[in-house]
């Protein structure tokens, strides 16, 4: 049962992004036959005008569409899970270099990891990407300097929470909470920022990866990732990990200095 419903919800993301993909390059296709067309009617009358307008704007729809494939085969090559019992503290202290560098000196970088920190059964190379993405949007988030914030709390979530959560297994966690003093997220972005393909960023600077890949790393491991966010103060985006119950948190899995895996 629990193998069924992991494939039910690993289809649904899979029909979430193709359907994400198919709307956007349908559109994409939509503009390149429009130039093509207006193209062709104003060659067949003998004429020339806005003829480079229209090809320029086709060359750009295609220029897309074609960035649209990349990005949809890189998220197609992600690494498989590969959980351990790892300790979070560890791992983030093994990041917190690259952290520094990846946020640059307008940021300062508060690191709080709480004391007698559960094990957590994850995929650490995911995990580190995990954090990594979330501190480059912090970064994005806070052109002109601020503060990130990594924090580290053995969570209980209760009946209640689970009932407000659908799909959250009450239980021992463990929560990583990333959060910054950037420019906040109105609701209608909370409300789709898991989804794949869902950016606001310019184009070529966002996939509208990050927050989904996250998203699915947390559900897979059965955890849980949600956003407190508040415009113009700032967001928190919390990840929940469960409490490994056997076994020692392998410290020797999570090296130092990983790549960031930003798609
Ligand atoms: P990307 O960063 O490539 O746009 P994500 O899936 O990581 O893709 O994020 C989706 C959107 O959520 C972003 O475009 C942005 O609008 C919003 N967002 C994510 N993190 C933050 C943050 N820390 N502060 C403000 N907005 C954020």
């Amino acid at each position: 049962a629990e193998d069924a419903l992991r494939q039910a919800q690993k289809m649904e993301a899979v029909g979430q992004l193709t359907g994400g993909i198919a709307h956007d390059f349908n559109n994409l296709l939509t503009g390149i036959v429009g130039s093509l067309d207006l193209m062709q009617t104003r060659l067949s009358q003998g004429r020339m005008d806005n003829i480079e307008r229209y090809a320029k704007a086709a060359m750009s729809s295609a220029n897309r569409a074609a960035a649209l494939t990349h990005r949809l085969l890189a998220f197609a090559r992600r690494q498989p899970l590969d959980p351990k019992s790892v300790d979070a503290n560890l791992l983030i202290a093994s990041l917190e270099d690259l952290l520094r560098r990846t946020i640059g000196e307008t940021i300062a970088l508060d690191i709080a990891m709480g004391e007698g920190l559960w094990p957590t059964l994850c995929d650490p190379h995911q995990l580190e990407n995990a954090i990594l993405n979330l501190a480059i949007n912090a970064r994005d988030a806070m052109p002109d300097g601020g503060r990130l914030r990594i924090e580290t709390v053995n969570t209980e979530l209760d009946r209640a929470y689970a009932r407000l959560h659908p799909g959250v297994e009450p239980g021992q966690y463990i929560c990583i909470s990333v959060s910054d003093t950037g420019t906040g997220m109105p609701a209608d972005v909370i409300a789709r920022a898991f989804d794949p393909f869902f950016t606001t960023k310019p184009l070529g600077q966002g996939t509208g990866l990050g927050l989904s890949m996250i998203y699915g790393f947390a559900r897979q491991s059965d955890g849980h990732a949600k956003i407190d966010s508040q415009v113009g103060h700032g967001t928190a985006v919390k990840l929940y990990l469960p409490r490994s119950v056997d076994g020692e948190a392998e410290a020797g899995a999570v090296e130092a200095g990983a790549e960031v895996s930003r798609l």
